[in-house]
């Protein structure tokens, strides 16, 4: 059986939803990968979206998709119990991310360690690395990272998180958060400031 339909998948994604949600991190359920049909799906019948997105729509052009994160363990247990939904965390409001390429990233880290400016990081299999931050509840875009393939993520936006599939390949911890509460997130405006120096 492929991993994306087994239940040892299915326990990993609905432990990892209830930890957030524990942690104080809302979570969106998000289209999940089919690997018969080698496309993400989702449960919204006149959804056509192929790759991830979240799977609460459709949502009306200017919500906020803060309106349609899960806080609360009961709901996170209902949704995940009816569907293998990928795990997106929506940012701007816990937590901001800060989404950069591998090169970017191997001169980042060190730079964050000296600075005491770590949190949970994730990789995607694209070699990008989500670098976890306090919420700003800021927009997304900021005009800074015009270049060097960095990408802001704020109020508005979201990622997919561990141990989800993003087309088709499986989303790593580099650094977990740690196996009990708090997850404690690195100051933005430091990392900021660290990226800049680091990449610029
Ligand atoms: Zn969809």
């Amino acid at each position: 059986m492929h991993w994306a339909r087994s239940n040892r998948y299915r326990r990993e994604l609905l432990s990892t939803a209830r930890r957030c949600v524990a942690a104080g991190w809302p979570v969106l359920p998000g289209a999940w990968w089919s690997p018969i049909k080698r496309r993400h799906v989702c449960d919204i019948p006149t959804c056509l979206a192929a790759g991830p997105h979240p799977s609460v729509g459709p949502i009306p052009q200017d919500t906020d998709l803060a309106v349609y994160a899960l806080c609360h363990e009961e709901a996170v247990v209902d949704a995940w119990s009816r569907h293998p939904y990928s795990i997106l965390i929506p940012t701007g409001i816990v937590c901001d991310v800060v989404e950069v390429p591998d090169s970017a990233a191997a001169r980042l880290l060190p730079a964050l360690r000296r600075a005491h400016l770590v949190g949970p990081i994730a990789r995607h299999q694209s070699q990008r690395f989500i670098f976890t931050t306090t919420g700003s509840r800021l927009d997304v875009t900021d005009p800074w990272f015009g270049h060097n393939r960095v990408v802001p993520h704020g109020r508005g936006s979201w990622v997919t998180m561990p141990p989800s599939l993003l087309d088709g390949r499986r989303v790593e911890w580099l650094i977990p958060p740690p196996p009990r509460p708090p997850w404690r997130l690195p100051d933005r405006d430091g990392v900021l400031e660290v990226l800049t120096a680091a990449v610029s």
